[in-house]
């Protein structure tokens, strides 16, 4: 708090933070704002080759610093910061993940009394493989990513998922989807235009469109269905919502960005996008760290939160890896696993400096 307030105001001559920030140099020191209400913190984001760039966060909203040398007249206690690193052992980490991990740990290291935590996204069961635990385990210990509370598995959590599940189905905010990925492609070929979603066409809503009955009958004749969230007729329900990020500021969710979104799969129930709203609110992450290939997600998360009455993080959706073609990392890219390069006799230290969202240094 003793360097509070900058020379440099937000936006200054030397620019604003530029997207070449990386995340090792990003240094959120998050503290009370005097006299403000108990959400509104102060993140300092620094860019290479500028001095400090301010930024107030103020609720969600970002505001301009103050006129310089303004002291404090009340200091609120500190937030506690509390982070997570989520992967699945579905293979042994890479180096994208010790940058993710690092991004997180770093965050939660900064600020007095930040909890950095451990999930293991394990409800892909399938891929999961047990010595994969303990292979991520592993790898975080050697990288000195070290955790504060027992890692939690979301196998453990099914009961937890599928009371949101059935809220969110007692609102009628989700529907049963009975379509198979060739029928979802039909139906696209006979579109004149498929709905499109950031990571390709949207579900083309076949399944929203039947009755009540018609769904029942379905349900009754047992035919597995997938859950879908039935975005635009949620989001009108919620009303405009936003979400802050560390970089990028403050956003307003779309959350049709993605289409209806499956929430449950046919094979394994709830999946991905409700199991990390839930989680990230049963274990109080008050920041949420991850690539920005989520930032789509996002907005679909923020509608979640909305839906389920969930506490909204603040986000940091930090750049990727990138390999030397500029695309991102392989998952299965078995040469940049933590555990070859220590066999290969690299240290903590070579790891990090390889760290480098504009490629592989
Ligand atoms: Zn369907």
């Amino acid at each position: 708090m003793t360097d509070y307030f900058d020379p440099l105001p937000l936006g200054s001559r030397r620019g604003p933070p530029s997207i070449t920030a990386i995340p090792l140099q990003i240094e959120a020191r998050l503290s009370a704002i005097s006299g403000e209400p108990a959400s509104g913190w102060i993140c300092a984001i620094k860019s290479p080759g500028t001095r400090r760039i301010r930024r107030i966060c103020d609720g969600g909203k970002l505001r301009s610093p103050g006129p310089c040398g303004t002291p404090p007249a009340v200091r609120k206690p500190l937030m506690l910061v509390r982070t997570r690193f989520a992967p699945s052992p579905t293979g042994r980490l890479h180096l994208g993940h010790a940058l993710a991990a690092r991004v997180a740990h770093s965050l939660a290291r900064q600020t007095p009394g930040g909890k950095f935590l451990l999930r293991h996204e394990d409800i892909d069961a399938p891929r999961v493989r047990e010595a994969y635990y303990q292979g991520i385990e592993e790898d975080l210990e050697w990288l000195g990513l070290g955790w504060d509370e027992p890692p939690l598995r979301q196998t453990s959590r099914s009961a937890a998922y599928e009371a949101a599940l059935a809220r969110l189905r007692e609102n009628r905010m989700v529907y049963p989807c009975f379509c198979s990925r060739r029928e979802i492609q039909k139906e696209w070929a006979t579109m004149a235009a498929a709905p499109q979603g950031t990571e390709g066409p949207a579900y083309p809503g076949t399944c929203r469109k039947l009755s009540p009955q018609e769904q029942q009958a379905k349900l009754a004749s047992g035919l597995p269905c997938a859950w879908r969230l039935d975005s635009r007729l949620a989001a009108s329900l919620a009303g405009p919502l936003a979400f802050h990020d560390l970089r990028f500021g403050t956003t307003t969710a779309n959350p049709d960005l993605l289409g209806d979104v499956v929430l449950a799969r046919k094979d394994i129930g709830p999946a991905y996008h409700l199991a990390v709203v839930v989680d990230d609110a049963f274990q109080q992450i008050t920041h949420v760290t991850r690539g920005e290939d989520l930032f789509p997600s996002t907005h679909v998360h923020r509608l979640l939160q909305a839906l389920l009455d969930l506490p909204v993080p603040i986000y940091l959706h930090h750049p990727l890896m990138l390999d030397e073609h500029g695309k991102r990392l392989a998952k299965r890219c078995d040469s940049l696993a933590i555990a070859a390069l220590r066999e290969a006799g690299l240290t903590p230290a070579d790891v990090f400096a390889r760290i480098d969202p504009t490629g592989i240094t």
